[in-house]
């Protein structure tokens, strides 16, 4: 699909540093959704096909050198956007998506891969998002949520690269990239979400 031309569904994007609570959201606002009428497919990236499946596991297993991994990022992609993200939205589907090519510009970007050009290549072939919920918590709470605090050196170093990667998704000024103070209990931050997308036009008014 050439983007938007046969879009009928919608492309709801969710991202943020780890711990921002792109899972915990992505769920409550499919049951939202749904309640609402709507058919909803949930997805993440990196994916578990075959290209996803050796990204998530280079966690573990040592991370690839930055050409292997973009082009890892890329085929996962791809397939990605082939098989469900284009199919679901040309049958009209809202797909929420955990990370998709806003995640690459900021964690290759850091590895020292050019953004603009990280954009260029995913924007030839995946759809743009109707909107991108940027989960925004501070560094500090990141680290409190997924338990690192107090970790020492290895702590110091996620610090670091979550404050870069917080950075790169600030400076992402577009329409559709929303910024979603994340940083508050969870039925707040529900609320949050419900009324940007009212705002954006994406949901009606309630
Ligand atoms: P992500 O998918 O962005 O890494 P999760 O949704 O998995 O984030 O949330 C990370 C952790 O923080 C989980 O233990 C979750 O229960 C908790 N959590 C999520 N949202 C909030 C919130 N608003 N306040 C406090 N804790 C939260
Ligand atoms: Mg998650």
């Amino acid at each position: 699909m050439s983007f938007t031309e046969n879009r009928k569904g919608k492309l709801i994007v969710f991202e943020g540093i780890d711990g921002a609570g792109k899972s915990t959201q992505i769920q409550l606002l499919k049951e939202k959704l749904e309640k609402l009428g709507k058919h909803v497919i949930t997805s993440f990236e990196p994916t578990s096909g075959k290209w996803g499946s050796l990204l998530r596991a280079s966690g573990s297993t040592g991370r690839y050198s930055l050409e292997e991994e973009a082009e890892l990022f890329l085929k996962d992609r791809r397939e990605h956007v082939d098989t469900l993200i284009v199919p679901a939205l040309e049958r009209g589907d809202w797909v929420l998506l955990d990370r998709y090519y806003i995640s690459m510009m900021a964690y290759q970007g850091i590895r020292g891969m050019n953004i603009k050009q990280i954009r260029e290549l995913n924007e030839k072939f995946a759809p743009v998002p109707d909107v991108v919920l940027w989960l925004d918590i501070p560094v500090k709470e990141s680290l409190n949520r997924i338990g690192m605090r107090g970790l020492g050196v290895n702590s110091f170093e996620k610090e670091e690269s979550l404050r870069q990667c917080r950075a790169i998704f600030e400076s992402i000024c577009e329409p559709w990239m929303v910024r979603i103070d994340a940083d508050a209990v969870i039925d707040l931050v529900v609320q949050r979400i419900v009324r940007s997308l009212v705002e954006h036009g994406i949901l009606p008014e309630e």
